[in-house]
């Protein structure tokens, strides 16, 4: 099997790195590939560049052999859809798209969502303050119990990995740093030297007493 957590990582997180260890673990794969949404379709636009976010997904896992990068959708021009990535990615291997919680619920908005249950697995991450109950269950998809139960099928699982995650999110890194605060404890250290030393993220009256490296 092979696991992607594609993101707008605006920026890339502590809460990403350790869902994507705990997911890692759970399928007992031996790495995981953070995908950069670079144009995402679906949402807002991200506050900081495509250049940027790669620069920092890169810094986050460039001595982390179980966490790899991937700019696949940097090359492929046009909006980020995430079907499209998928279409590209599958090989031999099932896919496992891994989702937090809060995620799950706009896939129906997703570029041809219809499909998506024919290209990959599903596992939902949780997220701190998020309801736990059943998930909402995208079209195509079906509920396993078991994490070993994705692999009796090429594609179409939805798992609940019900591992703690950290209570982290890009936009309260955002609102921190945008108000001049320290966000270190929330990212991979490299992450938040490059945030500090590109003025990324600050608005214009949160410059006195701000944190440095
Ligand atoms: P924002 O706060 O701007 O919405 P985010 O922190 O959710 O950003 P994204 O890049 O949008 O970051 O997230 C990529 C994927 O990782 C999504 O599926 C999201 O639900 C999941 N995710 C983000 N943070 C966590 C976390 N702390 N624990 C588990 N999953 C997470």
């Amino acid at each position: 099997m092979k696991a992607i957590l594609g993101g707008t990582f605006d920026p890339v997180h502590l809460g990403h790195l350790h869902a994507a260890r705990r997911a890692q673990a759970a399928l007992a794969i031996p790495n995981v590939t953070l995908l950069l949404a670079a144009r995402p379709g679906h949402r807002a636009d991200p506050l900081a560049g495509i250049d940027d976010r790669w620069q920092m997904l890169r810094l986050a896992t460039r001595r982390t052999p179980d966490l790899l990068a991937s700019d696949l959708e940097i090359v492929r021009p046009g909006p980020s859809y995430t079907v499209d990535s998928l279409s590209e990615l599958r090989g031999t291997e099932p896919l496992v798209w891994l989702i937090g919680r809060d995620a799950l619920a706009d896939v129906p908005s997703w570029h041809r969502a219809g499909e998506l249950a024919t290209l990959c697995h599903f596992v939902v991450l949780d997220r701190p303050g998020h309801d736990r109950s059943v998930p909402f269950v995208p079209r195509g998809f079906e509920i396993v119990d078991k994490v070993s139960d994705l692999v009796e099928r090429p594609c179409g699982g939805l798992f609940c990995l019900r591992n703690a995650m950290l209570d982290v999110s890009a936009s309260e890194v955002r609102r921190i740093v945008a108000e001049g605060g320290d966000a270190r404890a929330l990212l991979p250290s490299d992450v938040w030297t490059y945030i500090w030393r590109r003025g990324l993220y600050r608005s214009c009256g949160g410059e006195r007493g701000r944190a440095q490296p």
